[in-house]
């Protein structure tokens, strides 16, 4: 029997079935002031596993986690020159409270390096207190001209993590420890997603920072997100605020920082990569709930049956849910845990029961099996982890088998255009180049040296820019 598509195919038009997709698995839905989101309570698990993954990752560099205020004073953002130039067109400016104009105005916060750097000078007296290392876990507001659920979204929900060292070489392997270890960690072993780690070019760098490193995925259409960011604020920051310590020597010295963050922005991603045209689907490592049991039918012994399924499956350490809403027809459920990307669904019905069976339905590979009751709980763990890899094979692949090595930016462009990505040497491109590709609103990703690391300078010899139409 032909299946009627609950999605319009991504080939048809793909930033229709991302929003059909984003509503119908009732991840969010758009809020009422433009730009604005409502997350709700599925998407808003998918962010829950997120953060409990990565805030682990976060403390495993001895990062601590604490919060400053949503209201930073206007005059703040106007001490880094660089920083306010980036930000002004993206801000919220709060100019009234309690029924009054206020002295000074507060923006909402668009990013904390300012709030954050006023109490670091505080904090900050000798190089004993150093590394000083503090994540926030908070939403931010930038106003933004083009949104998009999740993927550019005017407030979003993020962690920031902001950090002062005593030298530069500190600071910058600090920043490479981050992407490497935390975000690369990330992305690979939970979300399952394929990236080219590199270097941001001047033109796409950090409002106030010294070097951006980023980590870029394709989507399912071939175009490129950015997934993350961390940057090396040198001392820009640090001069701004008068963010100084005693060094060892006896002398005042400014401290170096970073400054790293990741959002919201994850969840559109898991489903511009891993979604086909049936739904999402998430990583087993991800996924708040990682199978499904359903009864198929009201029925005394079959309803008996999920809830214990469910238990064993528990006690195996399966993320579990047990749907026995058996007044939805039961066609209907299977088609939006489908949509919603569960990995496993196990479908129990008294037929079933008779033969001490269920139905073994799987999102990933796809699917369907008769598998032996007594035989779950021992199966799942490793179906599991096997969907796991699958999807970060699929991921490398696209991105391995839609990337054109070029040597002309007329063939980068061509290739962008196509959706795909292309690498084109850095010493062919150039900041010219980047101009010429932007007036076909192709972008410069990153750069990465010749056998795909992150250079440590922009012109480094055999630098190659990855290029492509991006989010
Ligand atoms: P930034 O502080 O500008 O480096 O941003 C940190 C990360 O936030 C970026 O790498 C993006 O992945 C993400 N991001 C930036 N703007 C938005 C937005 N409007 N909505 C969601 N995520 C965003």
């Amino acid at each position: 029997m032909a299946k009627t598509p609950v999605l319009t195919p991504r080939a048809d038009d793909f930033p229709r079935w991302y929003q059909e997709l984003t509503n119908k698995a009732e991840l969010a839905d758009n809020g009422p002031v433009r730009g604005t989101m409502v997350i709700r309570p599925y998407g808003y698990g998918l962010w829950e596993r997120m953060q409990a993954e990565m805030d682990a990752r976060i403390k495993e560099t001895g990062t601590q986690n604490a919060y400053f205020p949503l209201l930073i004073p206007q005059s703040y953002l106007t001490r880094e020159a660089d920083h306010v130039e980036g930000f002004a067109p993206e801000l919220a400016v709060v100019t009234h409270g309690g029924g009054k104009g206020l002295e000074e105005p507060a923006v909402v916060r668009p990013t904390s390096e300012t709030i954050i750097n006023e109490y670091f000078s505080k904090w900050i007296q000798s190089y004993r207190d150093l590394p000083l290392l503090i994540n926030q876990w908070a939403n931010v507001v930038r106003w933004e001209l083009r949104p998009r659920l999740f993927l550019r979204t005017s407030e979003f929900l993020w962690q920031e993590g902001h950090t002062a060292h005593a030298t530069h070489e500190e600071a910058r392997d600090f920043a490479a420890h981050i992407q490497r270890n935390v975000y690369g960690d990330f992305l690979e072993n939970v979300l399952a997603v394929d990236f080219v780690s590199g270097r941001k070019t001047v033109k796409e760098r950090f409002a106030g920072a010294i070097n951006t490193l980023t980590l870029e995925s394709m989507m399912g259409d071939g175009k490129a997100l950015q997934m993350v960011t961390s940057h090396e604020l040198g001392q820009n920051f640090a001069k701004a605020f008068n963010t100084r310590f005693l060094s060892k020597d006896g002398a005042q010295e400014y401290v170096w920082q970073t400054s790293w963050g990741s959002t919201t922005r994850m969840i559109g991603a898991l489903v511009m990569t891993h979604g086909d045209d049936d739904g999402l689907r998430i990583p087993p490592r991800l996924a708040h709930i990682q199978a499904v049991v359903l009864a198929i039918k009201d029925d005394e012994a079959v309803l008996a049956k999920v809830h214990e399924i469910g238990d064993r499956l528990r006690a195996a350490g399966v993320r579990v849910h047990v749907d026995d809403r058996t007044d939805t027809p039961f066609g209907r459920r299977a088609v939006d845990w489908e949509l919603k990307g569960v990995p496993v669904r196990i479908e129990v019905g008294p037929r079933d029961l008779e033969n001490g069976t269920a139905m073994l339905a799987r999102r990933i590979p796809g699917g369907k099996e008769p598998v032996a009751l007594e035989s779950l709980a021992g199966l799942l763990p490793g179906i599991l982890e096997e969907d796991q890899a699958l999807l970060l094979k699929q991921s490398r692949e696209r991105r391995l088998s839609r990337t054109a090595e070029v040597s002309t930016i007329d063939e980068a462009v061509e290739a962008a255009i196509a959706g795909g990505w292309a690498r084109i040497p850095w010493s062919v491109l150039g900041e010219d180049g980047e101009a010429k590709l932007a007036e076909h609103a192709v972008t410069v990703r990153c750069l990465v040296t010749e056998d795909g690391a992150v250079p440590d300078a922009d012109d480094a010899p055999g630098n190659v820019a990855v290029v492509a139409r991006a989010y």
